[in-house]
């Protein structure tokens, strides 16, 4: 493992890598890793000559203040776990500053209708904060292959959008969402969880599974009735919203069509610590 917070280093690391015509894959994070993260670096490992993981809790992307200052951080853990993975990676962990270059904005994006539901909707700002930081990481570490998980869907359409809209040179990869025994799909937010939140967190993928099931039996509208009455009754979890989307666009639908495949979207409140997930209908 070697780690760079500058910069310039990591600029010099990749033009090597450059010039040798090596194959770059780049695992963007927020740190605080998990097993979640390992896989997407695990593939990268295998798909790529070079392995970068960014270890950056980007602020633009945060709409909630208590939020950013709460999100878990812990470099030296990180590392260890890293370094178990294998001694090779290249960890990019820059503080704000040298990320934005003491100019922390956001950029403007047209991600069109994408960005108007779920995370865009009820994250003001946060795809945008999500943009910005990503086409700096794509500028600088010069990826030939981006590894993101599907847990974040819509990030990830965002993201292809991105590229598309900036014509930039890096395959986007979506990975498969990894989960606790329990269901509960791995995340950071999840160290927060008090004891009696893990116990009944299960609640949250049993849902979607549900939903699942009854996908061709019952409608939209139906569905997520369902849903909502469901978490009406349940004393642990606050629904932010539930939506079904067509997977190609993102947009909700009252009506199925044989043709067309489509996913469950749920975000939840445990007190403070918000939770998302998804999961493929058809
Ligand atoms: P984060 O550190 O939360 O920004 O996540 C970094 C990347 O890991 C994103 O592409 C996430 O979608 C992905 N990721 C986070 N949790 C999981 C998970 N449980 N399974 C698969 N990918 C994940």
């Amino acid at each position: 493992m070697h780690l760079y917070e500058k910069r310039q280093e990591v600029e010099a690391v990749v033009a090597g890598y450059k010039n040798q015509h090596e194959t770059i894959g780049l695992v963007p994070t927020m740190g605080a890793l998990h097993k979640g993260h390992l896989t997407l670096i695990e593939q990268c490992l295998l798909e790529n000559d070079r392995t970068i993981v960014s270890i950056f809790v980007n602020p633009t992307q945060f709409n909630n203040l208590k939020d950013l200052e709460k999100y878990p951080r812990d470099l030296e853990k990180d590392i260890a776990l890293l370094n178990n993975l294998s001694q090779d990676i290249i960890v990019f962990a820059p503080n704000s500053n040298e990320l934005y270059q003491n100019n922390i904005e956001t950029k403007g994006y047209d991600f069109g209708d994408l960005a108007d539901q779920m995370e865009g909707r009820f994250r003001p700002g946060h795809f945008d904060g999500v943009g910005t930081v990503l086409h700096i990481f794509f500028e600088l570490l010069q990826p030939d292959n981006a590894y993101f998980g599907k847990k974040d869907f819509q990030q990830l359409a965002i993201i292809k959008k991105l590229v598309a809209l900036e014509n930039l040179p890096v395959q986007i990869i979506g990975c498969p969402i990894y989960r606790e025994e329990s269901g509960l799909a791995y995340s950071s937010r999840n160290e927060r969880l008090s004891k009696l939140h893990r116990e009944h967190a299960s609640f949250i993928y049993e849902t979607l599974i549900k939903v699942r099931e009854k996908f061709g039996i019952d409608n939209a509208i139906q569905l997520r009735e369902r849903v909502k009455k469901q978490f009406e009754n349940n004393p642990y979890f606050k629904l932010e919203y539930f939506e079904i989307c067509e997977t190609k666009n993102l947009q909700p639908v009252s009506v199925f069509e044989k043709s067309k495949k489509y996913r469950a979207f749920i975000a939840v409140f445990a007190d403070d610590i918000r939770l998302i997930d998804n999961i493929a209908l058809n």
